[in-house]
């Protein structure tokens, strides 16, 4: 870790410095005051430019914060619910988690409490900036250096539960953001309700969306797993099939309603069309992908080549652990280079900053290294770092092998303000 000078303005060099809205620099420079980025150059420039500037000379990368665009924290005490068999649909494993809910008594502490811990862990590996979507209110973790954006989620898939919803969010602090669960569990007027919500107070809204073929036989032919299981839960009313969806299916629904526009964030889109996607980018809708979760549930992966070629880069997301056996954005980009050999390691790395950071419109200070942005900076260090001869070695190491262990905060002893 570097040291840390106490002097308002200084610079830190390294051997890398990975701006992200800018090339990858070869002995590049960070120049910061108590809170904000100043420059971002080579070290020639900057040093010319900042010559009276106290130096502090690090080994390796300096990196921008990583961004986790989709958690649920108020699931962090329940542990990772695994499918009984290889046969398990996502509705069984929506129907084991929703019994280890009912079973598990955990008190309010201590589902705070596991919340925190998983905080604790996203920051200690690397994570500046978090969207969670909660349905069970938390308070705050105002003793976290992590920026968290909460929605509370409204789900109410029949005309009862709907109503029921409305007037849960008409008695919420009116300083609660809202959002919506997903087409197959949410009635598009509650849907429609939540958003108008959004639009008026200018909160971000987010929903699961295609992340499982069975949500469009729902929404379009009113069969499907979640069918069945809002039948045997008595959640079954003539709210679906939606009446009218053409060929462009729920997203063009979603569109119909009002839904997507650029406050909109659309979790885990596995099973669209092209259609599908060049409606959400036409309407400047965010996609946020999970490939940890999804691999875990095995509903399939994501047409990621297809939403770069429409010009949408996604943001990235873990899900709650309830989804995935291990809540790190760096496991994430190394599953995308998995799973998408021809996508660059920079796309990926520009996912789990710069996309979240977009998405959550927190990219005036999150995303990037870049005058003006806070310094939520990240320090890579030791071996392979240490050993790297280009720029695009060094990005295909980090979406490969980062590691949260590998990263130290360069503002972890307070001297940066956050
Ligand atoms: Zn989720």
């Amino acid at each position: 870790m570097c040291p840390h000078p106490k002097n308002s303005r200084q610079i830190f060099r390294a051997p890398w410095v990975v701006p992200v809205t800018a090339p990858v620099i070869h002995d590049g420079a960070v120049v910061i005051d108590e809170n904000s980025i100043v420059a971002v150059g080579s070290y020639s420039d900057i040093a010319s430019h900042f010559s009276d500037l106290p130096l502090t000379n690090c080994s390796g990368v300096l990196l921008p914060a990583l961004v986790n665009a989709h958690i649920h924290l108020d699931l962090s005490a329940y542990g990772t619910v695994y499918q009984e068999s290889e046969d398990s649909t996502m509705c069984d494993w929506i129907s084991a988690l929703l019994r280890k809910r009912l079973q598990t008594h955990i008190s309010d502490e201590d589902l705070k409490t596991a919340a925190e811990n998983i905080v604790q862990d996203q920051y200690d590996s690397g994570v500046g900036l978090m969207l969670d979507i909660s349905n069970v209110s938390l308070g705050h973790f105002v003793s976290f250096p992590v920026e968290i954006i909460s929605l509370f989620e409204m789900l109410g898939p029949s005309k009862t539960a709907q109503q029921a919803a409305v007037s849960a969010i008409q008695n919420l602090p009116s300083n609660q953001a809202v959002t919506g669960h997903a087409p197959y569990s949410t009635t598009p007027e509650l849907l429609k309700y939540i958003k108008e919500r959004c639009h008026r107070r200018g909160d971000l809204f987010s929903l699961h969306l295609a992340e499982n073929p069975d949500e469009a036989l729902l929404l379009v032919k009113g069969g499907g797993c979640f069918s069945q299981f809002l039948k045997e839960r008595g959640g079954w009313d003539d709210t679906f099939p939606i009446p009218g969806i053409d060929s462009s299916g729920v997203v063009g629904y979603l569109h119909e309603l009002g839904i997507l526009d650029k406050r909109t964030i659309c979790v885990h889109c596995v099973h669209l069309t092209t259609k599908e996607i060049k409606i959400i980018a036409d309407s400047h809708a965010h996609v946020c992908l999970c490939p940890g979760s999804n691999r875990f549930l095995s509903v399939g992966t994501a047409p990621l080549e297809q939403f770069l070629e429409h010009r949408i880069l996604p943001a990235l997301g873990t899900d709650s652990i309830a989804s995935n056996t291990k809540l790190d954005i760096w496991q994430e980009m190394s599953l995308l280079r998995e799973m998408y050999p021809d996508v660059s390691p920079e796309h990926i790395f520009s996912m789990a900053t710069l996309g979240g950071a977009k998405a959550m419109h927190r990219d005036s200070d999150y995303g990037s290294l870049a005058q003006g942005k806070k310094t939520r900076i990240l320090h890579v260090q030791g071996f392979p770092y240490d050993e790297v001869s280009s720029a695009n070695q060094l990005l295909d190491l980090l979406t490969s092998c980062g590691r949260p262990d590998s990263i130290t905060w360069l503002n972890r002893d307070g001297v940066v303000k956050t």
